[in-house]
């Protein structure tokens, strides 16, 4: 089986630190966590970092790796992402905060103190762009359902509030495991109050005593200049809100750009091919040639290769962002005709007849001759 090195598919280098390792893995565990990535090879793309991770992260088995590659565990147990270290990483914090019930109230049994202030959800949506929106920057208009406090038990989920009898008002309880390698305490939300440490006598009915309602929001937001393909932006606050007083989740709009009939992008440059007759490129010429800015005249020289390259300094996408401004580069693309009229025909005959033949390709006719 043809397995890809895990630090490739990581893109950090041999010599990367615990930290890069880790940030490499969060951006694709982001990236391809199946609650958000709907593509049909997002769960692979999941899984197969997550296994990189398990072993990159792990000191002694990051050692055997780089010393035996993929065979160092073949046998012992097959895959070894089994052994995820989840000390080492805060799992919970990237689900909860990015990925927690898009769409829904995840009530995620974990050892979260759920009483504690907490960020609400980030959301995620993909927004289309034509290729020019992208380029120059246009104003859009979001819809997106986010969860927001019930407007009616303002956040509570009902009236009557008393303190939990099963937690006391902490929001979460302490049960034991007992284990073959001893006696684990753990802890996990109250079952009773979800984790809100208080209980009510009447449950308010808009909300199923969530406190939380979905809405669909709609807002204007500026797309900057030079966006990109699979760039994401990030709105801050504009996600759900937050738990127990804590802060809105965050809003993030991944860009998806159509393509151009003409122009190839490039990160910042942009690539043209323009056509020219053989003539053009024997004798030279000026030419008009659409830029981003407006059309320009190029100057071709006179023998001209097909397929030589111009740039344009400055000419490419002007990038907000990153404060970039990019180049363009001019692909000249000699067409040789394939119908000619009768004149044009006698025409070339008579330039055949001349000595066309330049010094690179009497060189390899010489060639041809020693061959035989
Ligand atoms: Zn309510
Ligand atoms: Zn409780």
């Amino acid at each position: 089986m043809d397995k890809r090195d895990y630090y490739e598919i990581l893109g950090v280098s041999k010599n990367a630190s615990k930290d890069e390792i880790k940030s490499a893995f969060r951006k694709l565990a982001k990236k391809y966590h199946p609650d958000v990535n709907k593509e049909p090879d997002a769960e692979s793309k999941f899984k197969e970092a997550q296994e990189a991770y398990s072993v990159l992260s792990d000191d002694s088995k990051k050692a055997q790796y780089d010393q035996f590659g993929h065979a160092a565990f073949n046998g012992a147990g097959g895959s070894g992402y089994g052994g995820f270290n989840a000390n080492d990483f805060d799992f919970g914090d990237i689900f909860d905060n990015i990925f927690g019930g898009f769409g829904g109230f995840s009530s995620r049994g974990g050892g979260r103190s759920s009483n504690q202030p907490r960020k609400g959800n980030d959301s995620l949506i993909r927004m289309k762009l034509s290729f020019e929106e992208a380029i120059y920057g246009c104003k859009k208009t979001v819809n997106i359902d986010v969860i927001e406090d019930c407007e009616y038990c303002h956040g509570k989920g009902g009236t009557g509030e008393s303190t939990c009898d099963r937690c006391h008002g902490s929001g979460t309880i302490t049960t034991e495991q007992h284990t073959m390698f001893g006696t684990f305490l753990s802890k996990s939300t109250c079952p009773v109050c979800n984790g809100k440490g208080k209980t009510y006598k009447e449950r308010c009915n808009k909300c199923g005593g969530q406190g939380k309602n979905k809405k669909n929001k709609s807002f204007d937001i500026n797309i900057p200049a030079g966006v990109d393909n699979g760039n994401r932006l990030k709105l801050s606050g504009k996600g759900s809100s937050g738990y127990n007083g804590g802060p809105n989740g965050d809003l993030y709009i991944e860009f998806a750009v159509s393509d151009h009939r003409y122009f190839v992008r490039e990160n910042d440059d942009i690539y043209l091919e323009v056509p020219i007759t053989i003539t053009e490129a024997i004798l030279g010429s000026k030419k008009e040639i659409p830029t981003l800015y407006g059309n320009v005249k190029l100057t071709i020289p006179a023998g001209t290769m097909s397929l030589d390259k111009q740039r344009l300094k400055g000419k490419g996408v002007d990038n907000a962002s990153n404060r970039h401004k990019g180049d363009m580069y001019i692909i000249l693309k000699v067409i040789t005709p394939s119908k000619l009229t009768k004149e044009q025909k006698k025409l070339i005959d008579q330039l055949a007849k001349t000595d066309l033949d330049v010094e690179v390709i009497k060189k390899f006719d010489k060639f041809t001759k020693e061959n035989s």
